[in-house]
């Protein structure tokens, strides 16, 4: 599954079954179709013979997991037993049900040899449609200007998204122009910025109808090119231009290196333009700008406390550079690439109260004015980074919206460079001495996250990181390091977050607090207890690391109809009014205990509406609706029959952290423990080096983002040295 800084499951169904006898009614074949869907255009694929439909394949990869996903299969099964678009959808899935109808009515019409339809005609002005986007605060609103049944114009007037980043602000930029261009709601969302792109694609969508247009037939296929570009000599072809593949292409120009980057998304920046910034230890740089030249912590017990979380002194001397490269790194870029940081100690440790000026702070563009909800807005950083290392060769190049998919190998077997395609369908060689892998891992690939993590977890990171970086590595006989280290997830929330208005933002923060509190009984999806466990070894509660160790990342909090009845005639309890839901929160203001909340029966409709909240009458019940053992439900429940509300409390994950086995030098090694000479990991694509299965990333603050710069450096002056050595 490709994109989204979010939360979606791409749900590909197909089942075949025997046609029913009918009349000779289509061309027998494959035929696709689009309609807008409640996240994205739905896509139907039906095969026909002469007589019947054959097998449909149903793509709701942009619609909600827990609704749209979770009804495929159901419509899939309809569709084959009408033979027909004439079904009865299923409930609580309307809009995707309604939306597969009518793509499946167009692709039969194509079977049939029925030609695309005129357009049902828009009227000449500007129309106002709405959609949710990615904002956790409101929805997406566009201004629509259509003249001569064209859309002239396309103006984003209330969305926020952008409170979140610096996504919607790339989707706006570049599909916008495309759709107006192409005359096409077909056209692809913006890798990296999904959500936003299905959000502005479906205003538009609303704004058809509002022009009295049928927004179904504004999805003319675009077809793509088929060209191929070589490019060739360069020295060092950096794939995915996020923090650690950014800083690496910065050292291994400033050794001389010729560098060509290779970036997915329509932005560079990846998670390291969301983070608030690294670890970093005694550099010269902070200490002189905010703590008086002095030091200002102890690195032998940094590395002690490291090695002893770990378990091991087995990457005891990359561990080593981790700890003592953390500063030197820092100033490095500061000095040679102009970054700046705000201070040291805004956020202490969660492990060690003590090292509180362990993490320090990027500072944000415009004087600090312009932070997120999840820290400072610092692509420009980034970005000043890159032009000043472009300009140490006149060769040095990047291209964004341009995935990396495989390695290119000579006869050899060596490593000579990367497959590529642009996003219009271009196919691209480049060709170079040494590649280095900094794909930010693999929160994107749910086949990924079920094989070495147990289950998919909610995205709070970019799920442009698939794993493909540690795909290539192994295909050129990488090995692989900790890739059971848990997901980095500093946050919980709702499973599903509701983006519309079925909810006010009030209404959604109670919703939230059901789900966050930590006084109330919780029990896993396997019916057992659960608990605030400090599993975890982290001192702060409110971050909620310990949800990683509930299975499937998951738990359900648990309310019994009198509490319910309690909350509606008293209100919220003490540790309900104050649950926090952090960088995820809506927006909306909790009611202070005690004050009655008398609409909560509509808050728990809504949340079952949307996933949230499973109602059940007695346990055999509830066992039934969680699909876990009724003995051991009954058992953790004492038995007590009675209405139970179950609100699920999911994690949001920042990315993964198991990654290519690396050795000091960040080259890749084989399962033997040699090293690829001319292959290069970093960043989360090689993060397990430093940490261990079973357990959370080591959690001191701001580490991951430290070993961007450490691993970048290293990575970028060796493949540089390497170049010249040859
Ligand atoms: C909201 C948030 C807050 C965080 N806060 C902190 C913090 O304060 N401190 C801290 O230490 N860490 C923090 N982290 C974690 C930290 O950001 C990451 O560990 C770090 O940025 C990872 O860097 P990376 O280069 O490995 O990945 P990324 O920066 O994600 O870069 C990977 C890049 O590869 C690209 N890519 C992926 N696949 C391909 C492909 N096939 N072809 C081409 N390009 C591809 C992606 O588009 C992306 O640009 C935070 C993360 C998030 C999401």
């Amino acid at each position: 599954m490709k994109d989204k800084l979010c939360l979606f499951l791409a749900m590909v169904m197909v089942v075949s079954l025997c046609a029913v006898p009918a009349l000779a009614a289509y061309v027998p074949g494959s035929y696709t179709a689009q309609a807008a869907g409640y996240g994205d255009a739905v896509s139907v694929t039906v095969t026909v013979d002469e007589t019947g439909i054959a097998a449909v394949v149903l793509d709701v990869s942009g619609e909600t997991e827990a609704i749209g996903g979770a009804a495929a299969e159901a419509l899939v099964q309809q569709i084959l037993a009408a033979q027909s678009a004439e079904i009865d959808g299923v409930s609580g899935a309307t809009v995707t049900s309604n939306a597969v109808k009518r793509a499946l009515k167009e692709a039969l019409n194509q079977a049939k040899g029925i030609e695309e339809g005129e357009k049902q005609p828009v009227s000449d002005g500007t129309y106002t449609g709405s959609a949710v986007g990615f904002g956790l605060r409101g929805m997406m609103k566009a201004e629509v200007t259509f003249k001569d049944n064209a859309i002239a114009d396309i103006v984003i007037v209330e969305e926020t998204d952008s409170l979140t980043g610096e996504w919607f602000a790339n989707a706006e930029e570049l599909l916008i122009p495309r759709i107006i261009e192409n005359q096409s709601l077909a056209v692809d969302a913006i890798t990296g910025a999904t959500s936003s792109s299905n959000g502005i694609k479906n205003a538009v969508a609303a704004a058809i109808h509002e022009a009295g247009g049928d927004s179904n037939q504004w999805y003319t296929q675009i077809s793509k090119r088929d060209d191929k570009v070589v490019l060739e000599g360069y020295d060092v072809v950096v794939v995915g231009m996020g923090g650690s593949g950014i800083l690496s292409y910065c050292a291994a120009a400033d050794q001389g290196a010729s560098v060509f980057g290779i970036e997915a998304a329509g932005k560079i920046g990846g998670n390291s333009v969301c983070t608030y910034g690294p670890m970093a230890l005694n550099s010269q740089y902070l200490k002189d700008t905010f703590n008086e030249g002095e030091d200002y912590i102890n690195a032998d017990d940094v590395y002690n406390t490291w090695i002893e979380y770990v378990g091991s002194e087995d990457k005891e001397d990359i561990i080593y550079k981790a700890v003592n490269n953390s500063g030197t790194s820092l100033d490095y870029y500061v000095e040679n690439f102009g970054f700046e940081f705000e201070g040291m100690g805004l956020l202490g440790s969660f492990v060690v109260p003590e090292w509180t000026k362990l993490w320090c702070v990027f500072t944000g563009d415009d004087n600090n004015t312009s932070w997120n909800i999840l820290g400072p807005n610092k692509t420009y950083q980034f970005l000043r980074a890159l032009d000043i290392a472009k300009e140490m060769n006149e060769k040095n190049d990047y291209l964004t919206e341009l995935t990396a998919s495989t390695l290119i190998f000579d006869e050899e077997e060596n490593i000579i460079g990367v497959n590529a395609e642009y996003y219009d369908g271009t196919q691209y060689e480049i060709y170079g001495e040494s590649v280095i892998l900094a794909t930010g891992g693999f929160l994107g690939n749910d086949q990924m996250m079920t094989e070495y993590l147990g289950s998919v977890v909610n995205a709070m990171g970019v799920t442009v990181n698939d794993g493909t970086g540690i795909q290539m590595g192994k295909s050129a006989g990488g090995a692989t390091y900790m890739m059971k280290t848990l997901p980095m997830v500093h946050i919980s929330q709702v499973r599903n977050l509701i983006r519309n208005d079925d909810l006010t933002a009030d209404q959604k923060a109670i919703l939230s607090a059901l789900a966050l509190t930590m006084d109330q009984r919780m029990i896993t999806n396997q019916g057992t207890s659960w608990g605030n466990q400090n599993q975890s070894g982290t001192t702060d509660e409110a971050i909620t690391v310990d949800i990683l160790f509930a299975p499937d990342y998951m738990y359900y909090v648990l309310y019994t109809q009198e509490d319910i009845d309690g909350i509606r005639a008293n209100g919220l309890s003490a540790g309900q009014a104050s649950a926090n839901s952090m960088f995820l929160s809506q927006g909306g203001t909790l009611p202070e205990a005690g004050v009655a909340v008398a609409d909560i029966d509509e808050i728990l409709a809504v949340g079952q509406q949307y996933n949230n909240v499973i109602k059940a009458d007695g346990i055999a019940a509830l066992a039934q609706a969680l699909n876990c053992d009724e003995a051991v439900l009954s058992a953790t429940l004492d038995g007590v029959e009675t209405s139970y509300y179950a609100v699920a409390c999911t994690s949001y994950a920042y990315g993964t952290v198991g990654g290519l086995d690396v050795d000091a030098n960040m080259n890749v090694l084989r399962e033997d423990g040699t090293p690829i000479p001319n292959l290069f990991a970093v960043g989360q694509d090689s993060e397990g080096v430093c940490n261990v299965d079973g357990k959370a990333y080591t959690p001191w603050g701001g580490q991951a983002q430290s070993w961007t710069f450490v691993s970048g450096q290293i990575a970028g002056e060796q493949a540089a040295q390497l170049t010249r050595e040859e």
